[in-house]
């Protein structure tokens, strides 16, 4: 096992593998901007270490004072969390050049899989289901009219190096290809540094289920199950439940050994999620994401398997301790991003600082958290400030707990999202399960109301 872990983010996230490398006796190192000097992960660190100031292009996306801070403390490894770097194939070999042990899977897999259109070509050979589109870019706005004909309208233009909602276009007529692609093109070139754009059917109402995956270096892989996340607000979740409501055990086996060979398609290790569409019975591969995602606790809870520790263990050489048929999934858990926001003003950001918290707790509660009372939260960085999750025996019984888990909720001194989300899980529908990726956007107005 390694001597000393850097963590290159910040938040809950932060903190989250801080306690996992306690438990495997690792030392741990934090590094945090200027802005968040009293932030959690780093107070809570072993050492902690300034990377510069406030704006992420200057601290957390620094590479050159992360791998500087790396040096400096001894660090032998490095976790990247999730956003940040942590899918940034050419930070990943750097860590490598470095001798410094990037903990999660070789940079040539992140680099199949972090353009979108090239993961989608990998998948159709490795016999996953794609959703029909291009092969690869579009050129011209000809050849994306063309390739819109023969699949249908309406489609979608998704950034190749897109991600967290930002560079898709929804099109409806061939009116509007060339404005959504000028548009989704210039969001791709300012988020990501990349104006590739791809094309695919518009899926109407499906709902997004994922599978998550781990792979140590010896050629195993195994499914952890799937994720439903199909409530979000303009393609960002905000809950996430485990297992998926509807889907059969037939559907479950199917999609997590697409997710499998998927997997192995592009010599896949360590922890990653492959997600799908799921309309009807049939499902399309859509993304991998080679990292931890936010929504991992579900998967932990309904496992019993701690996914950040086995992110470690994988990387430090050990192999997977468990195949496919020791997995079990048991009970059913439900997350619920708390994002300081006023859901009434288009859920705007609300920083500030947190004048009074209390935490709901419990049998079956989880709060995955870096804030406290007193703690200012900056405008800098994005929003979510906790993640409530709860676990029961039964989907019902998780629902009811978390509702309860919600009204005890208390936050004081910034808006958040709390009394949304607490409408929204008592929603009827929501109760009912009968929900797709559209639901936020059809039922917003009086959700918000
Ligand atoms: P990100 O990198 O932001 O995670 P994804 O490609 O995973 O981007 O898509 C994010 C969300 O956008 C999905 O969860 C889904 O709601 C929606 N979406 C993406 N592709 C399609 C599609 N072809 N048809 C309908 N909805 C889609
Ligand atoms: P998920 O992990 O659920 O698929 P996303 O793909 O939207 O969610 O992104 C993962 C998380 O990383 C989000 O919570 C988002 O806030 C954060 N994130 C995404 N991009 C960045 C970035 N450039 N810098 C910092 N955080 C980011
Ligand atoms: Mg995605």
């Amino acid at each position: 096992m390694f001597k000393k872990v850097l963590i290159a983010n910040r938040g809950e996230i932060a903190v989250r593998i801080i306690r996992a490398c306690r438990e495997l006796g690792v030392r741990t190192v934090a590094v945090f901007s200027e802005a968040d000097r009293e932030a959690l992960h780093a107070k809570i660190a072993d050492e902690a270490i300034c990377i510069g100031p406030a704006s992420t292009a200057e601290s957390y996306l620094n590479i050159k004072a992360i791998l500087a801070a790396c040096e400096l403390t001894g660090a032998d490894a490095l976790h990247p969390g999730f956003g940040f770097l942590s899918e940034n194939a050419n930070f990943a070999r750097m860590c490598a050049r470095c001798g410094v042990t990037f903990i999660g899977p070789s940079p040539e897999a992140m680099l199949l899989m972090g353009d979108k259109a090239t993961a989608k070509q990998t998948m159709r050979e490795a016999n996953v289901p794609v959703v029909p589109g291009s092969d690869g870019l579009v050129g011209s706005v000809e050849e994306a009219a063309e390739i819109a004909e023969k699949v249908g309208y309406p489609v979608m233009i998704k950034a190749s190096a897109g991600g967290g909602g930002r560079g898709i276009r929804r099109v409806d007529r061939p009116e509007e290809l060339e404005d959504a692609i000028t548009t989704a093109k210039r969001e791709a070139k300012s988020f990501f540094g990349d104006d590739g754009v791809y094309l695919e059917k518009f899926i109407v109402d499906p709902r997004h289920v994922e599978v998550q995956l781990l792979a140590d270096h010896y050629g195993n892989v195994v499914h952890l199950g799937e994720r439903d996340c199909s409530l979000q607000r303009r393609n960002q979740k905000m809950v996430e439940e485990c297992p998926c409501p509807v889907l059969s055990p037939e559907m479950r086996k199917k999609m997590g050994d697409a997710a499998v060979r998927a997997a192995i398609a592009c010599g896949y290790e360590n922890a990653g999620t492959v997600e799908f569409l799921l309309s009807g019975d049939q499902f399309y591969f859509m993304e991998m994401n080679t990292r931890i995602q936010v929504e991992h606790p579900v998967t932990e809870f309904v496992t019993g398997i701690d996914i950040v520790k086995m992110q470690l263990r994988i990387a430090a050489g050990e192999l997977l301790p468990f195949s496919q048929e020791d997995i079990h999934m048991q009970g059913h858990a439900i997350e619920c991003r708390i994002n300081a926001e006023n859901p009434s003003q288009g859920f705007r950001p609300s920083p500030g600082k947190i004048t009074s918290l209390y935490m709901p707790g419990g049998p079956g509660i989880r709060i995955d958290t870096s804030v406290y009372s007193g703690y200012e939260i900056t405008p800098y960085y994005d929003s979510m400030i906790a993640k409530l999750i709860a676990y029961a025996p039964t989907r019902e019984e998780a629902l009811m707990k978390m509702q309860w888990a919600l009204a005890e909720f208390l936050v004081e001194g910034v808006d958040t999202n709390i009394d949304f989300q607490l409408k929204l899980l008592r929603d009827p529908d929501v109760e009912a399960a009968d929900y797709d990726i559209g639901f936020l956007g059809r039922n917003i107005g009086r959700l918000t109301k």
